[in-house]
């Protein structure tokens, strides 16, 4: 009954894709500008969406984007120190 694990690490966080640059398409519209949220790490949280509640997490530090046209929203990992300065918007 646990088919969903083959695309899950053996730890308990999800793994998350690396940050795809300020302008990464969105996955559903592809509009090719997101917002970029800070979230800190949480615990299991319940997340109302659409009229339905979801229980998401235990997850890691991580960074939101969210599509500026659909809102449609995704997690992307953190920028790892000493990576590619360029896409920080500095
Ligand atoms: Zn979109």
């Amino acid at each position: 009954m646990t088919t969903d694990q083959k695309t899950k690490p053996a730890d308990q966080t999800e793994a998350l894709p690396p940050y795809s640059g300020e302008e990464t398409p969105c996955p559903k519209c592809r509009y090719p500008e997101a917002y970029t949220l800070y979230r800190s790490a949480t615990q299991a949280v319940l997340d109302e969406f659409n009229g339905r509640l979801q229980r998401r997490g235990p997850l890691p530090e991580r960074l939101e984007r969210q599509c500026q046209r659909c809102d449609y929203a995704w997690d992307e990992a953190l920028v790892p120190d000493g990576a590619d300065a360029d896409e920080a918007g500095l």
